[in-house]
């Protein structure tokens, strides 16, 4: 790392209202064929150069082209019927959402994110982010009407990740990122299979990886849960052994206005922690001051050479310009805490 705090954020950014309908997941796209593509690039670009004035030190392409963090990687999957969706209570029934289906051996039609991979390396001479949906994740979206079973259906996606993330290396990225939400649901499963189907995606990469695990989106069913957790969360205390005895080299964990413990941040031993410094659960804009009373905070558990400011999870359903003031808080807050 180059400096004390790098900044950095989870992942998705809102899109601008000429490529989608804004404030909304799963928002259609307003244009198709070529015309999206270019959209979708330029709407990438923008978001760089916004993190880039923001002072973030590690940018994304806040998933510009993609409809949904899950769904953006399914559609370049071959073996899914995504036709005859049916209904599934997603995240242990946390919320039913229309899923698409698996109905055959699962193969990559081709690369899935190489065109805003490319244009971002193109474009910034700062360090490189890219999120893709963990395996376990993914199999929590999608219903299984072919393996029978999940961890094997696990496996198979882990190596369909594999090989987009190796070609995303190979694109200039310098971080690749694992969204794993369903590992604060299902954790016990973790230690069984979740960080092998995990380590499987990142099998031979030389590049940094990290994973994301979070208690999900600023949007009503995530809250409604929430306040079924109690004053604790406690989430993190099972699943964080497990990835501390992993290969992965960063963690990126909610934590600003959450109920998490400070001290659950200590068993992330020798790994980078991505801190969430950064609510998205709220319109309210953090002050600088705020970002960095919270890193001083997390310095108390982690290493300051292992501490990363970032988001507690994506911005997509936040309005445009509350996202944006909350890239610069975050920018100012961390270059306060440098001091
Ligand atoms: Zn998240």
């Amino acid at each position: 790392m180059t400096r004390l705090f790098p900044s950095a954020i989870a992942g998705s950014l809102p899109k601008p209202s000429w490529l989608a309908e804004a404030n909304k997941l799963w928002a259609p796209w307003r244009l198709d064929g070529v015309e999206l593509e270019q959209a979708q690039t330029d709407a990438t670009l923008l978001w760089i150069k916004l993190q880039e004035d923001a002072g973030i030190d590690v940018v994304g392409d806040g998933e510009q082209a993609r409809q949904h963090f899950v769904h953006g990687f399914l559609e370049q999957v071959d073996g899914i019927d995504t036709e005859n969706k049916v209904t599934m209570g997603i995240r242990n029934n946390r919320y039913e959402a229309q899923v698409p289906q698996v109905v055959a051996p699962l193969m990559l039609k081709g690369r899935v994110h190489q065109r805003e991979a490319t244009a971002m390396a193109a474009h910034t001479d700062r360090r490189t982010k890219f999120t893709l949906p963990g395996p376990m994740t993914i199999v929590d979206t999608i219903a299984d009407r072919y393996y029978g079973d999940r961890v094997a259906m696990a496996m198979a996606f882990a190596d369909l990740l594999n090989a987009e993330a190796r070609g995303l290396e190979a694109d200039g990225i310098d971080v690749i990122q694992f969204d794993e939400p369903a590992f604060n649901v299902y954790t016990s499963e973790v230690a069984e299979w979740g960080i092998e189907a995990l380590e499987r995606a990142t099998r031979g990469l030389t590049c940094t990886t990290a994973v994301h695990i979070c208690y999900g989106y600023g949007i009503e069913a995530n809250a409604t849960w929430k306040q079924t957790l109690g004053d604790e969360w406690r989430q993190y205390e099972e699943v964080f052994p497990a990835i501390s005895a992993s290969s992965i080299d960063q963690v990126s964990v909610e934590f600003f206005r959450s109920q998490v413990p400070p001290e659950l941040m200590s068993l992330l031993v020798g790994k980078d922690v991505m801190v969430g410094v950064i609510d998205v659960g709220s319109d309210e804009v953090e002050t600088p001051e705020q970002v960095a009373q919270t890193i001083e905070m997390a310095s108390k558990y982690v290493p300051v050479e292992h501490i990363i400011a970032a988001t507690n999870c994506g911005m997509a359903p936040m309005h445009r310009d509350v996202a944006a003031a909350k890239l610069a808080a975050l920018g100012a807050g961390a270059a306060l805490a440098r001091g």
